[in-house]
Protein backbone atom coordinates (compact mmCIF):
# COMPACT_ATOMS: atom_id res chain seq x y z
CA UNK A 1 0.00 0.00 0.00
CA UNK A 2 1.31 3.42 -0.87
CA UNK A 3 2.38 6.36 1.29
CA UNK A 4 0.01 9.20 1.42
CA UNK A 5 1.42 12.86 1.21
CA UNK A 6 -0.91 16.30 1.60
CA UNK A 7 0.37 19.75 0.80
CA UNK A 8 -1.34 22.66 -0.21
CA UNK A 9 0.24 25.50 -2.16
CA UNK A 10 -1.72 28.36 0.14
CA UNK A 11 0.72 27.14 3.00
CA UNK A 12 3.66 28.51 1.09
CA UNK A 13 1.11 32.13 0.87
CA UNK A 14 0.71 31.97 5.02
CA UNK A 15 2.38 35.19 6.02
CA UNK A 16 4.36 35.12 8.92
CA UNK A 17 4.96 38.76 8.82
CA UNK A 18 8.28 39.96 8.84
CA UNK A 19 11.09 39.69 11.94
CA UNK A 20 11.24 43.23 12.65
CA UNK A 21 12.34 45.03 16.36
CA UNK A 22 13.75 48.33 17.13
CA UNK A 23 17.08 48.60 15.08
CA UNK A 24 16.69 44.81 13.02
CA UNK A 25 16.42 46.33 9.41
CA UNK A 26 12.79 44.33 8.77
CA UNK A 27 13.55 40.84 6.67
CA UNK A 28 12.04 38.21 6.10
CA UNK A 29 10.53 36.10 8.95
CA UNK A 30 12.73 32.79 9.79
CA UNK A 31 9.57 30.80 9.32
CA UNK A 32 9.48 31.19 5.37
CA UNK A 33 7.46 29.18 2.58
CA UNK A 34 10.76 28.40 1.58
CA UNK A 35 11.34 25.25 3.85
CA UNK A 36 8.42 23.57 3.19
CA UNK A 37 7.61 25.13 -0.82
CA UNK A 38 11.61 23.55 -1.51
CA UNK A 39 10.54 20.24 0.65
CA UNK A 40 7.36 19.53 -1.85
CA UNK A 41 9.84 20.52 -4.66
CA UNK A 42 12.23 18.05 -4.37
CA UNK A 43 9.55 15.38 -3.56
CA UNK A 44 8.05 16.58 -6.78
CA UNK A 45 11.37 16.56 -8.50
CA UNK A 46 13.17 13.21 -7.32
CA UNK A 47 10.20 11.79 -9.22
CA UNK A 48 8.76 10.50 -5.67
CA UNK A 49 5.77 12.40 -5.63
CA UNK A 50 3.98 10.44 -8.72
CA UNK A 51 4.29 7.52 -6.45
CA UNK A 52 2.73 9.18 -3.44
CA UNK A 53 -1.59 8.89 -2.94
CA UNK A 54 -1.84 12.79 -2.91
CA UNK A 55 -4.60 13.72 -0.05
CA UNK A 56 -6.28 16.87 -0.60
CA UNK A 57 -6.23 19.08 2.22
CA UNK A 58 -9.92 20.60 2.91
CA UNK A 59 -10.43 23.88 5.59
CA UNK A 60 -11.14 22.40 9.34
CA UNK A 61 -14.58 22.99 10.72
CA UNK A 62 -15.59 24.72 13.56
CA UNK A 63 -16.59 22.26 15.66
CA UNK A 64 -13.23 20.66 14.78
CA UNK A 65 -11.28 23.58 15.84
CA UNK A 66 -12.99 23.83 18.90
CA UNK A 67 -12.11 20.12 20.44
CA UNK A 68 -9.32 21.61 21.26
CA UNK A 69 -8.99 25.67 21.44
CA UNK A 70 -11.69 27.64 23.00
CA UNK A 71 -14.87 29.97 21.78
CA UNK A 72 -12.65 32.73 22.47
CA UNK A 73 -9.45 31.58 20.19
CA UNK A 74 -11.62 31.19 17.36
CA UNK A 75 -13.08 34.50 17.59
CA UNK A 76 -9.96 35.91 17.42
CA UNK A 77 -8.62 34.76 14.84
CA UNK A 78 -11.69 35.02 12.41
CA UNK A 79 -11.66 38.39 14.02
CA UNK A 80 -8.32 39.10 12.44
CA UNK A 81 -9.22 37.39 9.42
CA UNK A 82 -10.07 40.30 7.06
CA UNK A 83 -6.84 42.84 8.02
CA UNK A 84 -4.57 40.00 9.27
CA UNK A 85 -2.30 40.45 12.27
CA UNK A 86 -0.36 39.19 15.67
CA UNK A 87 -2.45 36.43 17.09
CA UNK A 88 0.64 35.94 19.76
CA UNK A 89 3.68 36.71 20.08
CA UNK A 90 5.46 35.44 16.39
CA UNK A 91 2.45 34.43 15.51
CA UNK A 92 1.42 36.10 12.77
CA UNK A 93 -1.73 35.89 9.79
CA UNK A 94 -2.19 37.80 6.47
CA UNK A 95 -5.58 38.99 5.46
CA UNK A 96 -7.66 36.48 4.70
CA UNK A 97 -5.50 33.62 6.23
CA UNK A 98 -7.82 31.88 8.46
CA UNK A 99 -8.36 30.15 5.20
CA UNK A 100 -4.71 28.97 5.25
CA UNK A 101 -4.90 28.18 8.90
CA UNK A 102 -7.89 25.78 8.90
CA UNK A 103 -6.41 23.91 5.26
CA UNK A 104 -3.36 22.84 7.81
CA UNK A 105 -5.75 21.86 10.25
CA UNK A 106 -7.98 19.67 7.52
CA UNK A 107 -5.02 18.07 5.48
CA UNK A 108 -4.04 16.86 8.92
CA UNK A 109 -7.56 15.40 9.67
CA UNK A 110 -7.91 13.79 6.02
CA UNK A 111 -4.58 12.76 6.54
CA UNK A 112 -5.52 10.75 9.29
CA UNK A 113 -8.08 9.89 8.14
CA UNK A 114 -6.67 8.16 5.19
CA UNK A 115 -4.62 6.30 7.36
CA UNK A 116 -7.97 5.11 9.70
CA UNK A 117 -9.53 3.90 6.52
CA UNK A 118 -6.69 2.30 4.82
CA UNK A 119 -6.20 4.10 1.48
CA UNK A 120 -2.84 4.72 2.61
CA UNK A 121 -0.08 2.41 4.60
CA UNK A 122 1.08 5.94 6.80
CA UNK A 123 1.28 9.72 5.53
CA UNK A 124 2.94 12.70 5.71
CA UNK A 125 0.95 16.10 5.96
CA UNK A 126 3.21 19.40 4.85
CA UNK A 127 1.57 21.64 6.13
CA UNK A 128 2.23 25.76 7.39
CA UNK A 129 1.33 27.55 9.89
CA UNK A 130 2.91 24.99 12.22
CA UNK A 131 0.67 24.34 15.51
CA UNK A 132 2.53 22.30 18.18
CA UNK A 133 3.30 25.61 20.56
CA UNK A 134 -0.20 26.82 20.17
CA UNK A 135 -2.26 25.86 23.41
CA UNK A 136 -6.23 26.03 24.38
CA UNK A 137 -6.26 29.82 24.18
CA UNK A 138 -2.71 31.00 23.08
CA UNK A 139 -1.24 31.41 19.38
CA UNK A 140 2.21 31.68 19.42
CA UNK A 141 5.69 31.01 18.07
CA UNK A 142 4.60 30.64 14.32
CA UNK A 143 1.61 28.08 15.58
CA UNK A 144 -2.09 29.71 15.15
CA UNK A 145 -4.04 26.35 15.99
CA UNK A 146 -2.80 23.21 17.04
CA UNK A 147 -3.22 21.29 14.28
CA UNK A 148 -2.13 17.44 15.43
CA UNK A 149 -3.69 17.96 18.87
CA UNK A 150 -7.01 19.02 16.25
CA UNK A 151 -6.47 15.41 14.19
CA UNK A 152 -5.77 13.60 17.13
CA UNK A 153 -9.12 14.88 19.07
CA UNK A 154 -10.18 13.93 15.47
CA UNK A 155 -9.13 10.37 15.76
CA UNK A 156 -10.48 9.94 18.89
CA UNK A 157 -14.06 11.81 19.26
CA UNK A 158 -15.46 11.14 15.41
CA UNK A 159 -13.33 7.89 14.62
CA UNK A 160 -13.92 6.10 18.43
CA UNK A 161 -9.93 5.66 18.56
CA UNK A 162 -9.06 4.50 22.04
CA UNK A 163 -5.58 5.39 22.89
CA UNK A 164 -3.31 7.77 20.32
CA UNK A 165 0.49 8.61 20.82
CA UNK A 166 1.87 12.23 19.82
CA UNK A 167 6.21 12.12 19.20
CA UNK A 168 7.00 15.22 18.63
CA UNK A 169 10.48 15.40 17.73
CA UNK A 170 10.69 19.14 16.83
CA UNK A 171 13.82 20.42 18.56
CA UNK A 172 12.11 23.08 20.19
CA UNK A 173 9.20 21.49 23.26
CA UNK A 174 5.78 20.62 21.85
CA UNK A 175 4.63 22.96 24.90
CA UNK A 176 1.24 23.58 23.39
CA UNK A 177 0.19 19.90 22.98
CA UNK A 178 1.56 19.16 26.20
CA UNK A 179 -0.66 21.49 27.92
CA UNK A 180 -3.78 20.16 25.92
CA UNK A 181 -3.05 16.52 26.60
CA UNK A 182 -2.22 17.32 30.43
CA UNK A 183 -4.80 15.17 32.16
CA UNK A 184 -5.95 13.17 28.86
CA UNK A 185 -5.23 9.40 29.49
CA UNK A 186 -6.04 8.86 25.91
CA UNK A 187 -3.25 10.87 24.37
CA UNK A 188 0.29 10.04 25.23
CA UNK A 189 1.86 13.52 24.56
CA UNK A 190 5.73 12.79 24.11
CA UNK A 191 8.10 15.18 23.30
CA UNK A 192 12.06 14.90 23.02
CA UNK A 193 13.42 18.65 22.67
CA UNK A 194 16.38 20.69 23.09
CA UNK A 195 16.70 21.53 26.80
CA UNK A 196 15.39 24.90 27.73
CA UNK A 197 15.73 26.18 24.12
CA UNK A 198 12.16 28.05 24.44
CA UNK A 199 12.14 31.00 26.31
CA UNK A 200 9.05 29.68 28.06
CA UNK A 201 10.92 26.91 30.51
CA UNK A 202 9.49 23.92 30.74
CA UNK A 203 9.47 20.18 29.22
CA UNK A 204 11.54 18.89 32.39
CA UNK A 205 11.02 15.02 33.16
CA UNK A 206 9.31 15.80 36.23
CA UNK A 207 6.33 16.77 33.72
CA UNK A 208 4.61 13.85 33.69
CA UNK A 209 0.69 15.13 33.31
CA UNK A 210 -1.50 15.37 35.81
CA UNK A 211 -5.35 13.80 37.32
CA UNK A 212 -6.37 10.72 34.98
CA UNK A 213 -3.56 11.79 32.36
CA UNK A 214 -0.76 11.02 35.17
CA UNK A 215 2.09 9.43 33.28
CA UNK A 216 0.57 10.13 29.94
CA UNK A 217 2.97 13.58 29.19
CA UNK A 218 6.42 12.12 28.80
CA UNK A 219 9.50 14.94 28.17
CA UNK A 220 13.19 14.46 27.05
CA UNK A 221 15.02 17.21 27.24
CA UNK A 222 18.51 16.72 25.92
CA UNK A 223 21.56 19.00 25.66
CA UNK A 224 22.25 20.84 22.83
CA UNK A 225 25.00 19.15 21.02
CA UNK A 226 23.10 16.09 20.42
CA UNK A 227 24.13 13.91 16.92
CA UNK A 228 22.57 10.85 15.54
CA UNK A 229 23.55 8.25 18.23
CA UNK A 230 21.82 10.71 20.71
CA UNK A 231 18.55 10.72 19.34
CA UNK A 232 18.86 6.62 17.95
CA UNK A 233 19.40 6.08 21.62
CA UNK A 234 16.49 8.23 23.03
CA UNK A 235 14.28 6.51 20.91
CA UNK A 236 15.74 2.91 21.75
CA UNK A 237 15.75 3.59 25.38
CA UNK A 238 12.80 6.05 26.34
CA UNK A 239 10.94 6.58 23.01
CA UNK A 240 10.21 3.10 21.58
CA UNK A 241 9.47 1.47 25.21
CA UNK A 242 6.94 4.23 26.09
CA UNK A 243 4.90 2.62 22.78
CA UNK A 244 5.40 -0.84 24.17
CA UNK A 245 3.94 0.60 27.29
CA UNK A 246 1.25 2.90 26.05
CA UNK A 247 0.15 0.79 22.71
CA UNK A 248 -1.17 3.12 20.58
CA UNK A 249 -4.18 2.67 18.26
CA UNK A 250 -2.39 5.05 15.99
CA UNK A 251 1.05 7.21 16.07
CA UNK A 252 1.41 10.58 15.30
CA UNK A 253 4.41 12.90 14.73
CA UNK A 254 4.47 16.33 15.61
CA UNK A 255 7.70 16.59 12.15
CA UNK A 256 10.04 19.55 13.00
CA UNK A 257 12.90 19.20 11.21
CA UNK A 258 14.30 22.00 12.82
CA UNK A 259 16.83 19.45 14.89
CA UNK A 260 19.14 19.27 12.05
CA UNK A 261 22.76 20.78 12.13
CA UNK A 262 22.23 23.17 9.62
CA UNK A 263 19.09 25.04 11.28
CA UNK A 264 20.16 28.19 12.99
CA UNK A 265 16.98 28.16 15.88
CA UNK A 266 18.29 24.83 17.62
CA UNK A 267 21.89 23.76 18.35
CA UNK A 268 21.45 20.07 17.49
CA UNK A 269 23.80 18.12 15.16
CA UNK A 270 21.12 15.63 12.92
CA UNK A 271 20.97 15.11 9.70
CA UNK A 272 18.71 13.47 6.71
CA UNK A 273 19.41 9.74 7.44
CA UNK A 274 18.62 10.26 11.42
CA UNK A 275 15.15 10.96 10.31
CA UNK A 276 15.88 7.86 8.36
CA UNK A 277 17.19 5.50 11.29
CA UNK A 278 14.36 7.18 13.38
CA UNK A 279 11.45 6.62 10.96
CA UNK A 280 11.93 2.93 10.59
CA UNK A 281 12.00 2.75 14.32
CA UNK A 282 8.44 4.20 14.40
CA UNK A 283 6.99 2.43 11.67
CA UNK A 284 8.19 -1.37 13.12
CA UNK A 285 6.60 0.31 16.61
CA UNK A 286 3.27 1.09 14.34
CA UNK A 287 3.86 -2.54 12.94
CA UNK A 288 4.32 -3.93 17.00
CA UNK A 289 1.22 -1.79 18.15
CA UNK A 290 -1.30 -0.41 15.67
CA UNK A 291 -1.04 -2.22 11.64
CA UNK A 292 1.80 -0.02 10.70
CA UNK A 293 -0.82 3.04 11.30
CA UNK A 294 1.89 6.32 11.43
CA UNK A 295 0.90 9.95 10.17
CA UNK A 296 3.47 12.48 10.73
CA UNK A 297 2.03 16.21 10.09
CA UNK A 298 4.88 18.93 9.51
CA UNK A 299 5.86 21.63 12.69
CA UNK A 300 9.19 23.80 12.57
CA UNK A 301 12.49 23.54 10.54
CA UNK A 302 14.00 26.59 8.97
CA UNK A 303 16.83 25.23 7.16
CA UNK A 304 15.56 25.66 3.30
CA UNK A 305 18.74 23.79 2.02
CA UNK A 306 18.51 20.57 4.62
CA UNK A 307 14.69 20.75 5.42
CA UNK A 308 13.86 18.94 2.09
CA UNK A 309 16.82 16.64 2.24
CA UNK A 310 15.43 15.25 5.75
CA UNK A 311 11.92 15.53 4.15
CA UNK A 312 12.86 13.18 1.25
CA UNK A 313 14.45 10.84 3.20
CA UNK A 314 11.31 10.55 5.48
CA UNK A 315 9.31 9.84 2.64
CA UNK A 316 11.32 7.41 1.39
CA UNK A 317 11.47 5.59 4.27
CA UNK A 318 7.47 5.58 4.90
CA UNK A 319 6.97 4.54 1.23
CA UNK A 320 10.13 1.85 1.31
CA UNK A 321 10.41 3.73 -2.28
CA UNK A 322 14.23 5.07 -3.32
CA UNK A 323 14.70 8.49 -5.61
CA UNK A 324 18.49 8.04 -5.87
CA UNK A 325 18.87 11.66 -4.75
CA UNK A 326 21.86 12.09 -2.37
CA UNK A 327 21.78 14.82 0.53
CA UNK A 328 24.85 16.52 -0.22
CA UNK A 329 24.44 18.05 3.14
CA UNK A 330 24.51 14.77 5.36
CA UNK A 331 28.21 13.99 4.27
CA UNK A 332 29.23 17.46 6.03
CA UNK A 333 27.40 17.06 8.95
CA UNK A 334 28.27 13.50 9.32
CA UNK A 335 31.96 14.28 9.30
CA UNK A 336 31.70 16.37 12.30
CA UNK A 337 32.90 15.11 15.86
CA UNK A 338 29.66 15.30 16.95
CA UNK A 339 27.69 12.38 15.98
CA UNK A 340 28.84 10.27 18.84
CA UNK A 341 26.88 9.43 22.19
CA UNK A 342 28.49 11.43 24.98
CA UNK A 343 28.44 10.49 28.60
CA UNK A 344 26.63 13.80 29.72
CA UNK A 345 23.54 12.94 26.53
CA UNK A 346 23.26 9.20 27.81
CA UNK A 347 23.09 11.05 31.10
CA UNK A 348 19.73 12.89 30.10
CA UNK A 349 18.72 10.04 28.52
CA UNK A 350 18.65 7.78 31.28
CA UNK A 351 16.98 10.46 33.89
CA UNK A 352 13.99 10.45 31.34
CA UNK A 353 13.60 6.81 30.63
CA UNK A 354 13.04 6.68 35.14
CA UNK A 355 9.30 8.31 34.29
CA UNK A 356 8.42 5.08 31.67
CA UNK A 357 7.26 2.83 35.08
CA UNK A 358 4.23 5.87 35.21
CA UNK A 359 2.62 5.21 31.52
CA UNK A 360 -0.91 3.77 32.00
CA UNK A 361 -1.15 0.58 29.46
CA UNK A 362 -4.50 -0.20 28.55
CA UNK A 363 -6.66 -2.16 30.70
CA UNK A 364 -6.57 -6.11 29.10
ZN1 LIG B 1 10.71 24.02 16.31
Amino acid sequence: MATGFSWHELFAWHDAGLQTAAFVEPIDNIDSPDTKRRFRNLVDASGLLDRLVQIVPREATDEEILRVHSPEHLDRLMSADKNGGQLGRLAHIGPGGVRIVRLAAGAAIETVDAVLQGRVANAYALVRPAGHHSARDISTGFCIVNNVAIAVRHAIDARGLDRVAVIDWDVHWGNGTQSIFWQDPQVLALSLHQNELLSTHGGYVHEVGEGLGKGTTVNIPLPPGCGHEAYVRAFEQVVLPALDRFKPDLIVVASGLDALAYDTSGRMNLHSDTYRALTTMLMQSADRHCSGRLMMCHEGGYSAMAVPFAGLAILETLSGLKTGVADPFAVIVQRQSAQALAAHQQEAIDKAAEVLRLIPSPAS
